[in-house]
């Protein structure tokens, strides 16, 4: 099925159930009025010029017209990219550039950035035809009233396996984004396998603060919910008090997060001052969540676990869910492998930098319970990068088997744990070190709030661990006693041999530690 009708078919006969609710004015939108916007805008796009095949940059925050924007988008046989909100006119020119994208939608807020990026590519074959608002703003096309168009309901032919839905751009955190195509079919499968697990209905209310564009909050705090006749309470940005805040007053059931709102949720003082009470689960996505931490926030929380799930863009993303119906799912682990995807965890080359993006040199299968690399074959694995040939076919093997680039093994139970990314690790005389597990070794300590490490380059010229430590309100932490908490737990290859003081530790919006930023920081010292 097209993604619009995996998502909004059951949408009239809800009537008028909340499908969205703006968590700061309260506006709200039923799944009924859902429907009928997408319909009626995609009239409007339409008429408007925007064609089948067409791309459309969708740059927004989190508000409750963003889905409008985007189903409009695709029911007028569009391709969506979704843009970071946090895009410079720099990035975004990018993205116009690499998507080929012919429009834009965004927010009047965002219009000096969207005005810039067009005007970067304004000589380029692919000039921008239109900057559309969700709102309403002076020399713009606002989709409100591209909604009031009476032109007929545009009927594109949609081939779900082979016409791209959305072109996200995976997260940059190893290289530069790519952008990911993926068919109406790769989302609508994921949707129908996810179902199977667990999929938030009626009379449930969710938090959406992870952002929309990400594939994340694309599939899980919008298209899975909205799916399943879920009310999605929106928030623009991760700001903790509003956050509580809207926790308390909405009465929010489920929240969708990533590890550093798990470390909130966990650690902040502020949380005690908000009644939670409503809260039944908490999943964590996107990168590692230390087991130990998880487990502190479910207790604060009193709820029974904090669950986690395991994807990527290039999969849709999801490949691995801990079922809520697990009451007491094993500590630390991403989730079980979802019905109708396969997977194989192979040997790592011994030199993984060399070809950590390449399938080439395809280890061998590894018994189970052992670390290896991750490789996915199922119907959520992407068509492709736009316009990469050689990175996608250095992505996906022969055999349709997708390389992660992720370590990790299958316990006794059937749970997948996560080790950490090839790249990530860092190789510390003959061994190799996960960062992943010394952040957490750092966060458990309290003097320190938030903790990141990456390796820099040691006195003899080798790989060492440094970690990057924000140091708690009121602490009095020395680097010599980072280094002796972390000595104190781990092998001592594995001890950090570096440490220094940050004010904060950069993330992604989608939660993800930036190492790019800290490996920039570093090389901009004197030697
Ligand atoms: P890029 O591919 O551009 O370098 P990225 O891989 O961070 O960026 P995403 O597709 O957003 O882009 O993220 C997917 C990655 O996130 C996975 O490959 C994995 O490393 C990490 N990840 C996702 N879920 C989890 C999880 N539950 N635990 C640990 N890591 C996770
Ligand atoms: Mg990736």
């Amino acid at each position: 099925l097209p993604i619009h009708d995996a998502v909004l078919g059951g949408a009239a006969a809800r009537g008028d159930l909340a499908a969205l609710v703006d968590g700061i004015t309260g506006q709200r939108l039923s799944h009924a009025q859902l429907d009928a916007a997408t319909r009626r805008t995609a009239a409007g796009l339409a008429e408007a010029g925007v064609a089948p095949g067409d791309v459309i940059a969708l740059h927004s925050p989190n508000t409750i017209a963003y889905p409008v924007a985007f189903y409009a988008a695709t029911r007028a046989g569009a391709t969506v990219t979704t843009v970071s909100s946090l895009a410079t006119p720099g990035e975004l020119a990018a993205q116009l550039r690499d998507s080929g994208a012919r429009w834009i939608i965004t927010v009047s807020p965002f219009l000096p950035t969207a005005l810039e990026a067009a005007a970067a590519v304004a000589d380029t074959p692919a000039p921008i035809r239109s900057i559309f608002t969700c709102d309403r703003a002076e020399g713009h096309p606002s989709l409100l009233d591209l909604a009031a168009s009476t032109a007929p309901e545009p009927t594109p032919t949609i081939e779900p396996a082979t016409d791209i839905a959305v072109l996200p751009y995976s997260s940059g955190t190893t290289g530069t984004a790519k952008g990911v195509m993926l068919t109406h079919r790769n989302i609508a499968t994921n949707l129908a396998q996810l179902d199977a697990v667990h999929r938030p209905g009626e009379g449930e209310r969710i938090i959406a603060v992870l952002p929309f564009f990400h594939i994340y909050g694309l599939t899980a705090l919008m298209n899975h919910p909205l799916r399943g006749g879920a009310t999605v309470v929106v928030l623009p940005r991760f700001d903790l008090e509003q956050f509580l805040q809207t926790l308390q007053d909405h009465r929010i059931q489920g929240v969708y997060a990533a590890p550093p709102m798990v470390l909130a949720l966990a650690k902040h003082p502020a949380v005690d001052r908000y009644d939670l009470s409503s809260l039944e689960y908490v999943l964590s996505a996107a990168a590692p969540l230390d087991a130990d931490l998880a487990a502190l926030c479910a207790r604060r929380l009193g709820i029974d676990a904090v669950r986690q799930a395991y994807g990527m863009t290039e999969l849709s993303p999801a490949t691995h869910l801990v079922p809520r119906s697990d009451p007491a799912p094993p500590p630390g682990a991403v989730g079980r492998l979802i019905a109708g995807t396969e997977m194989r965890v192979v040997s790592v080359d011994a030199d993984a930098d060399t070809d950590a993006d390449g399938p080439g040199a395809a280890g061998k299968d590894l018994p189970a319970g052992e670390p290896g690399e991750l490789l996915i074959r199922g119907p959520q694995v992407m068509r492709g990068y736009f316009g990469r040939r050689t990175e996608t076919d250095a992505m996906i093997d022969e055999e349709g088997w997708l390389h992660t680039g992720d370590i990790g093994c299958v316990d006794d139970r059937g749970y997948l744990h996560i080790v950490d990314r090839v790249k990530e690790l860092i190789k510390y005389k003959g061994y190799q070190v996960a960062p992943a597990e010394l952040e957490a070794v750092l966060l458990a300590h309290p003097g320190i709030a938030d903790a990141a490490v990456i390796g820099v380059t040691g006195a003899d010229g080798g790989e060492v661990p440094k970690a990057f430590v924000v140091p708690a309100p009121g602490s009095s932490l020395t680097p010599q006693q980072v280094i002796d908490h972390v000595a104190g737990q781990v092998a001592p290859y594995k001890k950090v041999r570096a440490v220094e003081f940050l004010d904060a530790v950069p993330k992604s919006a989608a939660g993800k530690i930036l190492r790019r930023r800290l490996r920039d920081l570093e090389r901009s010292r004197p030697a």
